[in-house]
């Protein structure tokens, strides 16, 4: 790319978030004249430990840090998890935070099936909190990336930023929405609903910063993948059982 190709980029990229901004503060606006607890209730949703994409510490560091494993060898299919997300978290019809993907493993002849949840990684490093121009998504202190919908104005760069296609536009809200590993059944010290509400037993919640946890227990006793690990986001949603034709992790697995 060219100096003033890149300039003009930068131009365009620039101008796109002193616009966003924009309408972000238009939209508090009309909202602060509507009602006058627009303010009362950012504070109450953005919580003081929330950190921005370059001030994340290190996960060790970190009191708490959330993380799923899900065995994909006890994972049938059945999409339990999809149905109990939908439930909990009211999410809109054609939409859906958590579901399985079918996943071919191997070269024929010798060929198998696996059935794959699929959910935000709740990453280390998430470029989705990076572009925000509003800070409505954040990071908590243990680790889950979450949104403020009071504070996002639907410009969709996070659902562009996520090289995971884990966000989309909530049809209802017009906001941007995830996986935010059912946070409201977290602080009230309950799993995800898709975890309580797995069968087989595939889905494990848990800190894995405490060497008691059944997350910590399994990543340490079993052999655990990522996804796209290329990239350094760092996802703290750790697969077992998907360690053998790893051609598929970054070439299929979208
Ligand atoms: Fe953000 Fe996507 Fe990572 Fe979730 S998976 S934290 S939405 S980059
Ligand atoms: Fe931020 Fe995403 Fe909402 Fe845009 S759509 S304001 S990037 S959370």
């Amino acid at each position: 790319m060219g100096e003033a190709e890149a300039s003009t980029r930068r131009e365009f990229i620039e101008k796109g978030i002193v616009g966003a901004i924009a309408a972000a503060t238009t939209i508090t606006v009309v909202k602060a004249t509507g009602s006058s607890l627009v303010g009362s209730a950012r504070a109450q949703t953005i919580p003081p430990d929330a950190k921005y994409y370059h001030l994340f510490p290190d996960h060790t560091e970190m009191q708490k840090r959330y993380a799923m494993v899900i065995d994909l060898r006890r994972c049938i299919g059945c999409r339990a998890c999809t149905v109990a997300c939908k439930s909990e978290n009211n999410v809109p019809e054609g939409v859906f935070r958590t579901w399985v993907k079918i996943v071919e493993k191997g070269q024929y002849p010798i060929v198998s099936h696996l059935f794959m949840p699929r959910l935000c990684n709740q990453c280390d490093n998430p470029p989705c909190v990076e572009v925000c121009p509003v800070k409505a998504t954040y990071k908590r202190g243990d680790g889950l990336v979450l949104i403020d919908y009071d504070l996002c104005i639907g410009c969709g760069y996070c659902i562009q930023a996520c090289p995971y296609d884990m966000r989309f536009l909530n049809p209802v809200r017009k906001t941007a929405e995830k996986c935010t590993f059912c946070v409201q059944r977290v602080d009230a010290g309950q799993p995800p609903a898709c975890a309580a509400t797995c069968v087989g037993r595939a889905i494990n919640f848990g800190d894995l910063n405490d060497p008691t946890s059944e997350v910590y227990q399994l990543v340490q006793k079993n052999p655990v993948h990522t996804i796209k690990p290329e990239l350094g986001t760092e996802p703290f949603v750790y697969y077992i059982g998907l360690d053998e034709g790893t051609e598929f992790r970054s070439a299929e697995v979208d």
